[in-house]
């Protein structure tokens, strides 16, 4: 075994809390057990029944299971006429997939700056940015918090809804999903619903929901680099079906943890002013505990979390190019944020330690 090998051994064995954790139970195991038993992975009944459960839940006419969720928002917005030379807004703190779906596509990402309450998208900044050029809109809820999409409805630009942080989310009477032209979803195994891997766009239109249901395959088709593999399997339908129907129990016990580590840290934040905590609001789910440091840098921290057995993270990389036009705060954003244990089977005892060790790196760097 190489030596690095064996560090991320002793690295792993030493955590206490991690950053992730699944949510399951016989339920999902049995649901696998009988999609391998019935002999159809891939092609089945599952995917089905999946994309029907996800519409009703969403309230929306027409949900489609893909690979995963970037490959959702390729095909979204492929299928909303995005070209090659368009350029597409998106918020500049926010995952590379954005990016990567719309550089598969020959358009240009163009990161506009994100506000400081939430870390979504500024709508001002976003209006600033358009041109004759832009094409579409992709708004994320980020760290579930909801984005601003009524703000930009009069704008006549088709927008996209990256839900894969915010499924469950509803707003103002509405669910997400039928907000924007398109929702897309992440089943990838760190997300509020987990299947392996996979995703969803959702949608009113039924011209998108054709679109991507024809893209999704590329079999008897004319050769094209931009039709892919696409597809979801029965095993991570089936999977996603049972996580599903835990939404509600699950997207509770993440807000229960949340508040916990909110009455906890409190006391801290405001004694030294060494961190911010989120914000907390009606129109939000808990994906992620997010606090920002005020003067230390989130990697120092993170690193001596871990040093003391918390698994902490810096939840997005930045994947900006050096002549992407200034972003303040998303610049701090990328510096500042620390993203702690957030998921639905962690314990109360589990949350002390991740506070007690913040509160240690806290007074930690303020001798340094
Ligand atoms: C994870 C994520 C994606 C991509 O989903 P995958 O299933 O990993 O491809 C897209 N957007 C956001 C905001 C995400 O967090």
């Amino acid at each position: 075994m190489k030596k690095s090998n064996h560090v991320q051994l002793n690295f792993e064995r030493s955590i206490r809390v991690p950053h992730n954790r699944l949510t399951f139970g016989e339920e999902e195991v049995q649901a696998v057990a009988d999609v391998v038993s019935s002999g159809q992975w891939a092609g089945g009944p599952r995917l089905a029944e999946l994309e029907k459960a996800l519409a009703e839940r969403a309230q929306v006419t027409y949900a489609v299971g893909v690979a995963s969720g970037l490959g959702a928002l390729r095909l979204a917005l492929k299928g909303l006429g995005v070209k090659p030379g368009d350029e597409v807004i998106v918020p500049a703190y926010s995952c590379v997939a954005l990016a990567n779906a719309l550089m598969a596509l020959g358009a240009k990402p163009i990161p506009v700056d994100v506000c400081d309450s939430n870390w979504n998208l500024d709508p001002e900044s976003a209006r600033l940015a358009i041109t004759s050029r832009t094409r579409a809109l992709v708004l994320v809820n980020t760290f579930g918090a909801a984005a601003p999409i009524a703000d930009l409805q009069d704008l006549n630009i088709p927008l996209i809804e990256d839900c894969a942080h915010g499924f469950g989310l509803q707003i103002d009477g509405s669910i997400m999903g039928g907000r924007g032209d398109a929702a897309v979803l992440s089943f990838c195994a760190t997300k509020l619903m987990g299947a392996g891997e996979g995703g969803a766009v959702l949608t009113n239109k039924r011209d998108l929901d054709e679109f991507v249901h024809a893209w999704r395959d590329y079999g008897d088709q004319p050769p094209d680099p931009t039709r892919l593999n696409e597809k979801m399997n029965d095993l991570e339908a089936a999977l996603a079906i049972c996580q599903l129907r835990r939404l509600d129990s699950m997207l509770i016990a993440r807000k229960k943890a949340a508040l916990y580590y909110s009455k906890c840290l409190a006391p801290e934040a405001k004694r030294t002013g060494a961190f911010r905590l989120p914000q907390s609001s009606e129109n939000q789910v808990w994906y992620r505990y997010v606090i920002e440091m005020t003067s230390a840098s989130a990697s120092i921290v993170i690193e001596r979390l871990r040093r003391r057995g918390i698994h902490a993270e810096c939840p997005v990389t930045d994947w900006r190019s050096d002549d992407a036009a200034q972003c303040p705060t998303a610049d701090r954003a990328y510096d500042r944020l620390v993203s702690l244990p957030l998921y639905p089977t962690l314990q109360p005892g589990e949350q002390q330690m991740v506070c007690e060790a913040l509160s240690a790196v806290v007074q930690e760097l303020s001798y340094a």
